[in-house]
């Protein structure tokens, strides 16, 4: 695209948001492309956004730039006459995917064969489809974020119950370090092999099954990397997203969700080195927009699905409103996903 082009297609968007007023809001996650973010309203995480679709009740049209998993929690949490669009239907998330209704549940089937369904609790991350989110709901569990899943660990641990944790094995892993939860006390579910029968020679051993998923962005992070940044960077300090693999999250100086390194860097004194492990996107925003600090990458790492959204199709979007594009979720679905979230809310809301 010609920046002329770029320019024009800006203009057309700002032009619809204009005669839309209060009607129209465009949400784009900390991950979207750099021109995306600058028409869009409002900018956050994947749960901030979704909160915010549905406290902004003028809102009828509520345009997501994100991935789809995102969309889906923005309609569930939205109001009836509030309509959910996503850009591009086919910007997915390849980890949110990697757990599968069937395959869940009939690992539920087998664990709960030996660990009765009253002592352990689904606790699936935000990556995750719709009905992954209606299952917890329906079993009593609930969702959580990267800033909040110490909270939610917690809160299945005070009722003494085991947990099954989906879909991301390495936020799991490194939320149950955080809590002390040894390794030994951990199990992977593969679901390539769901007939895996150590689980059933561990089961009272076990504190928490993790769901064999991972997020390929921040998977390619290594510790050749950090080791990379530690040599040539002396004075950086490093954070990890904590879906990042455990030998990373070892050798940073911090690991956070995209909130807790937004507000690190925006908080850090101006001449700061700060070396990032998450999506490049978001790194390269915030090194444009702390320039008097200076941010890296601890390596490049985009994700594809995000960068599907783009300015044209953005436009295309806005173009028709209320007609194209909308994320709409089966009522049985919503019902048990809005469960888990609300689950969530409320155990965040009262432990602070
Ligand atoms: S960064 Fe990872 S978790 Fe986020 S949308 Fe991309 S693939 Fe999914």
């Amino acid at each position: 695209m010609t920046v002329e082009n770029e320019q024009q297609i800006i203009e057309t968007i700002n032009d619809i948001k204009k005669q839309n007023g209060d009607k129209l809001v465009i949400l784009g996650h900390y991950y979207q492309r750099r021109e995306i973010l600058t028409v869009a309203d409002y900018m956050g995480d994947s749960f901030e956004l979704a909160r915010r679709a549905a406290s902004l009740d003028d809102a009828k049209y509520i345009i997501f730039c994100g991935v789809h998993f995102m969309a889906e929690s923005a309609s569930i949490l939205s109001k009836p006459y509030q309509i959910v669009q996503l850009p591009d239907l086919d910007a997915g998330c390849p980890m949110a995917d990697m757990a599968r209704l069937p395959e869940v549940e009939k690992a539920w089937n087998t664990i709960t064969e030996f660990i009765p369904s009253s002592q352990i609790v689904p606790i699936t991350y935000m990556n995750s489809i719709a009905s992954i989110k209606a299952f917890c709901g329906r079993h009593g569990g609930a969702v959580c974020t990267s800033s909040n899943a110490n909270i939610l660990f917690k809160w299945a641990r005070q009722q003494g119950k085991k947990i099954f944790f989906l879909p991301d094995e390495h936020l799991g892993r490194n939320t149950a370090h955080n809590l002390n939860i040894p390794e030994d006390k951990m199990f992977v579910w593969d679901p390539l092999m769901p007939d895996d029968k150590r689980i059933i020679a561990n089961i009272d051993a076990v504190e928490l099954i993790l769901w064999k998923g991972h997020c390929h962005v921040h998977t390619f992070f290594n510790v050749e990397h950090v080791n990379y940044i530690r040599k040539n960077f002396p004075s950086a300090v490093i954070i990890a997203h904590p879906e990042c693999t455990r030998d990373v999250i070892q050798q940073v100086d911090y690991s956070g969700s995209t909130s807790f390194i937004e507000r690190y860097v925006k908080e850090a004194p101006s001449g700061s080195v700060i070396a990032i492990a998450t999506e490049i996107n978001m790194v390269d925003r915030l090194a444009r927009q702390y320039a008097d600090k200076q941010i890296i990458p601890v390596a490049r790492s985009l994700c594809p699905n995000m960068f599907k959204i783009n300015l044209p199709k953005l436009k295309t979007t806005l173009e028709q409103l209320g007609r194209y594009n909308i994320i709409e979720v089966p009522q049985s679905v919503r019902q048990d996903a809005h469960r888990a979230l609300s689950a969530m809310l409320s155990v965040v809301q009262s432990a602070q």
